[in-house]
């Protein structure tokens, strides 16, 4: 059976969307989710990469991070499709609000998504073991992924140097991504 891994913040979420919100509310700022094209957003939110990571990580344990949206259009596809598959989530949340990442997916998830798994990104001075160091890492040495979805350039180029097929997700921050509805197309022709 084939197994696919699902980025969760921004792929099964629009975590980043809700996050820019609460951001602009508490910073009294005017920035529009079309403009995050980078990431880390730090230049164009005008925060440094410390206090944006403090910000995130304090948003994701807020109640509104705890009931985002899932993505209705994969949520459609699990009911019609996602039995076809395995399915497992894998985050590069920190390791500190991984709690709530694992709660949201398997609240929402949890009649196709078994298996939550982080590869923690760094925090100033953190003492957090990584086996792996980087999602490429991940499925290099965990051999049964053989499909990664994510909104992450990087992370995509990784996967296919681990040997799996890896499908870009269009957000403002990346080039040539798919829309999430052409890559459910695609995965219904495997
Ligand atoms: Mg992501």
């Amino acid at each position: 059976m084939i197994t696919i891994a699902w980025d969760v913040d921004d792929v099964l979420n629009n975590l980043t969307g809700e996050w820019l919100k609460y951001f602009c509310k508490k910073y009294d700022k005017d920035i529009s989710y079309s403009e995050l094209t980078v990431n880390p957003p730090c230049e164009i939110i005008g925060v440094g990469l410390d206090e944006y990571l403090k910000s995130l990580d304090e948003f994701r344990m807020t109640d509104i991070a705890l009931n985002l949206t899932p993505n209705k259009y994969i949520l459609d596809w699990m009911k019609k499709s996602g039995r076809r598959f395995n399915h497992i989530a894998l985050s590069a949340t920190s390791a500190q609000t991984a709690c709530n990442g694992a709660y949201w997916v398997m609240k929402n998830f949890y009649e196709y998504i078994h298996s939550y798994n982080i590869v923690p990104s760094y925090r100033n001075n953190d003492t957090i073991s990584r086996p792996f160091k980087d999602k490429g890492e991940f499925i290099k040495e965990c051999k049964y992924i053989d499909i990664l979805i994510d909104d992450s350039e990087k992370n995509i180029e990784r996967a296919k140097n681990a040997g799996a097929l890896g499908f870009l997700v269009k957000q403002p921050w990346n080039k040539n991504g798919l829309e999430i509805t052409e890559i459910l197309e695609k995965l219904n022709e495997l």
